[in-house]
């Protein structure tokens, strides 16, 4: 016989007599002679996520097995128990008598057609970690979930491993998704100039401070964003989705000073507030801010310059926005940047909460 493995399995029930169909599928599985349930969470009783609405309530916990059955053999095993038990599959996340499904599998990571260990989705589900969490400590979960052990390559920018600019190529690699600021400046005699940058965040929230980064031009040249700011102590931000990613591109060429990326991009300029540089019109959300301070990098090749500026108001959709004033993240797909030539649209929002206890 081979040596037993430990092995975590969720269990979830939303249709009939929940708490019997979980207590039977319990039975059953200790039932099998080469299974034993060492001991089971309590039960959960969580809103379903996915699927079609106006479902009921699932009722979710986790038991710890023991088995001596190979993967693929236990989820047979689970397989025949949701069918015995009247499982309908119809539709992905539609209502079921019972589900079962395999969390870990001692510490392996298995990766077949019809099996992956550790679940793939069980990061993105509350209700699997807050069960699961009443059982298992956090160096187990560590062991069975963190990265797998390989060769991991070392860069040593100390040692002069990497220039500069391969430092930079790889960095922006996984530096994102980036948000992109979607700037608009204007000069002193009113020419306006819009330039998109993705190193820009938020960066305080009392003052409300976002920063956008300009490096120098290919010839060394500040960029005009900068030049304009610096003259005129404000911008605005636009939010870039992708309805307008061709044009924000677009406005990355190099145009000569003063002419207007407004024309060249084919977005429309619209009156802000309380500065002068423009909106862009077909941006879902823009913001005015005012000039808060400029932070040089340094001064060679690849250096930016940090400009912090102060958010004085907020353009929004009113569509985006939920019952409590916040954007619904549904409703609002922004562009991100990656690495080369990529972007990203953020359109696969999902919660992950922290289980409790585990602080
Ligand atoms: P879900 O559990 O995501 O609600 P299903 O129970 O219908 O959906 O599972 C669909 C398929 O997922 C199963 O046929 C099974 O082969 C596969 N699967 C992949 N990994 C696992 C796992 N760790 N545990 C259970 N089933 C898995
Ligand atoms: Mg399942």
């Amino acid at each position: 016989m081979p040596p037993a493995a430990t092995v975590y399995v969720a269990c979830g029930a939303n249709l009939g007599d929940r708490a019997a169909t979980l207590a039977a599928a319990r039975a059953d599985l200790d039932a099998h002679p080469e299974i034993r349930v060492r001991r089971g969470s309590t039960w959960h009783e969580t809103r379903p996520v996915g699927g079609p609405p106006d479902q009921p309530d699932y009722l979710n916990g986790v038991l710890e097995l023991e088995t001596t059955l190979a993967p693929l053999a236990l989820l047979d095993v689970l397989q025949q128990i949701e069918h015995r038990h009247a499982r309908v599959r119809s539709v992905p996340d539609a209502p079921r008598t019972l589900d079962l499904d395999i969390l870990l599998y001692d510490h392996q990571r298995i990766r077949t057609d019809r099996l992956t260990v550790p679940h793939p989705r069980m990061w993105q589900r509350s209700f699997v970690l807050e069960p699961l969490a009443e059982l298992l400590d956090l160096d187990h979960l560590r062991r069975a979930c963190g990265p797998a052990e390989t060769n991991m390559r070392v860069f040593d920018l100390i040692a002069g491993d990497l220039d500069w600019r391969d430092t930079y190529h790889l960095c922006i690699g996984f530096i994102n998704p980036r948000p992109i600021a979607l700037v608009s400046t204007i000069a002193p005699d009113g020419r306006t100039n819009l330039a998109p940058f993705s190193f820009y965040n938020m960066v305080s929230a009392n003052p409300p401070l976002v920063i956008f980064c300009p490096g120098l031009n290919r010839d060394g040249r500040p960029k005009d964003s900068l030049i304009n700011v610096e003259k005129t102590h404000e911008f605005v931000v636009a939010t870039v989705v992708p309805d307008i990613a061709m044009p924000m591109a677009a406005t990355a060429a190099s145009l000569p000073y003063g002419q207007s990326e407004f024309e060249f991009s084919g977005l429309t300029p619209a009156p802000a507030r309380h500065v002068r540089a423009p909106l862009v019109k077909e941006a879902p959300v823009n913001i005015e801010c005012r000039l808060h301070q400029i932070v040089r990098s340094g001064d060679g090749p690849g250096a930016s310059s940090i400009v912090f500026g102060r958010i004085v108001a907020i353009h929004i959709d009113p569509a985006l926005l939920d019952e409590h004033g916040h954007v619904d993240p549904r409703r609002l797909t922004t562009v991100g940047r990656l690495g080369g030539p990529y972007y990203a649209d953020a359109n696969d929002p999902y919660e992950l909460k922290i289980p409790k206890g585990q602080k």
